[in-house]
């Protein structure tokens, strides 16, 4: 594994915020004998996550490791974790608030962003009212249900004076700084075709789930999964997209998606030329990224889970560190707000706001059968 620390890495993110500049940067930085391991001891984040579920365990792990910011309050509304948390995280009773009286967290100090991790269907109403409470916010993805709920939360952040940042863990991690790089950089010529497929099997989930419920949910797997592979051929490409062709497949657990898809697969045409082919499945375990260019290829696989990530490029494997990507996410954002920066593009409400407009296309594209223009 490379010397390269979680440390040194979050530091370098905050010198360089253009992610195709990072690695370059990096590998300058593991040869510095000035830039070692010096722990920060400064002043720290403190972060609320808002919705006890899956992903918050897996962000208040993440927030042991971190060095920028630490977990300092939490929003629940069941007081069984209330009591849970507070014993395993020694979060104080001041910090700790329910749906009902988390307005109330404007007067509290101590708390200085709120992290929402409830279903999608409640990011818009979770982000808002925190914005109202004057603090800063980083929202999952999908950032909303829709792009029009992402411009009131954009809205509301501006007009109170606070950032607001997707939870893009991606952003962070070495491989797709890589493979953003080569890219962009058309290091193999301009990459022609992208292929990103995304799945899991969710099979066995109670039927009651929010998966399932189209108002918590916006909508099925392309909201919780192809958003990832939207994201990806966006950071690749360096573009944006012109146009949308977009197909359900039938269903193969009919009794659980009544509301919303079970499978989908889009095509977005870049102006460069490029194609972008993905599917994203709730019928099986897929997680791949392939990009031919002209004179070469990249890809990873595993390449959007939670990884450990393997890739290689037509000439060589990929050889990066594994990081803790929610800590090394959540640092960088941390840092930014701590040293009074605006948030970088590629991580903010406005990048949210870009993938939910082509998620609609990719709905109205689908729903209807023809192409759908964007821009
Ligand atoms: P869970 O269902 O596991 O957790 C959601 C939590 O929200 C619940 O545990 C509950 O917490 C709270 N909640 C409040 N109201 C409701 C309601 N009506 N129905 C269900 N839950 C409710 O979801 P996940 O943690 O998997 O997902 C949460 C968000 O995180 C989603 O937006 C998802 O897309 C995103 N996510 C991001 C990932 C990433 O890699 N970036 C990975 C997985 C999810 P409480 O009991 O405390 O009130």
């Amino acid at each position: 594994m490379s010397k390269v620390t979680r440390r040194s890495f979050v530091k370098n993110l905050g010198l360089g915020v253009g992610s195709a500049a990072i690695l370059p940067t990096l590998v300058s930085f593991e040869n510095s004998p000035l830039l070692g391991d010096i722990p920060y001891t400064g002043k720290k984040l403190n972060i609320a996550l808002c919705g006890l579920g899956r992903y918050a365990n897996i962000l208040a792990t993440g927030l042991q490791e971190t060095e920028y910011c630490s977990l300092a309050g939490i929003v629940t509304g069941t007081p069984e974790k209330a009591k849970t948390w507070k014993a395993k995280y020694q979060i104080p009773e001041e910090n700790i608030y329910n749906y009902e009286n988390f307005d109330e967290i404007i007067k509290n100090k101590n708390i200085d962003l709120v992290y929402v991790v409830l279903p999608n269907g409640m990011h818009k109403e979770f982000t808002i009212r925190a914005a109202k409470a004057r603090k800063h916010v980083i929202v999952e993805k999908p950032m909303a249900n829709s792009a029009a709920e992402c411009k009131q939360m954009i809205d509301a952040c501006n007009k109170a004076g606070v950032q607001l940042a997707v939870g893009y863990r991606l952003h962070y991690e070495p491989h797709h700084l890589e493979i953003q790089r080569l890219g962009r950089e058309k290091v193999f010529g301009p990459v022609r075709h992208i292929e990103a497929t995304l799945g899991y099997n969710i099979k066995g989930m109670p039927a009651d789930d929010w998966h399932f419920n189209k108002a918590l949910s916006g909508g099925g797997v392309l909201m919780n999964l192809g958003v990832y592979c939207v994201q990806i051929n966006r950071y690749v490409l360096g573009e944006e997209p012109v146009s949308v062709t977009a197909q359900f497949s039938p269903k193969t657990m009919p009794d659980l998606f009544t509301e919303v898809e079970e499978n989908i697969s889009w095509q977005l045409n870049f102006p460069s030329g490029a194609v972008g082919t993905s599917t994203a499945a709730s019928n099986c375990r897929a997680d791949r990224f392939y990009a031919a260019a002209e004179q070469g290829f990249f890809e990873l696989s595993p390449a959007m889970g939670y990884g450990p990530f393997k890739g290689r490029t037509s000439e060589e494997e990929f050889k990066f560190p594994v990081i803790n990507q929610q800590a090394t996410q959540m640092d960088g954002i941390s840092k930014v707000i701590l040293d009074g920066n605006k948030l970088p593009s590629h991580i903010s409400g406005e990048e949210g706001l870009k993938d939910m407009q082509i998620i609609d296309a990719i709905y109205k594209a689908a729903a209807t059968g023809k192409k759908i223009s964007l821009g």
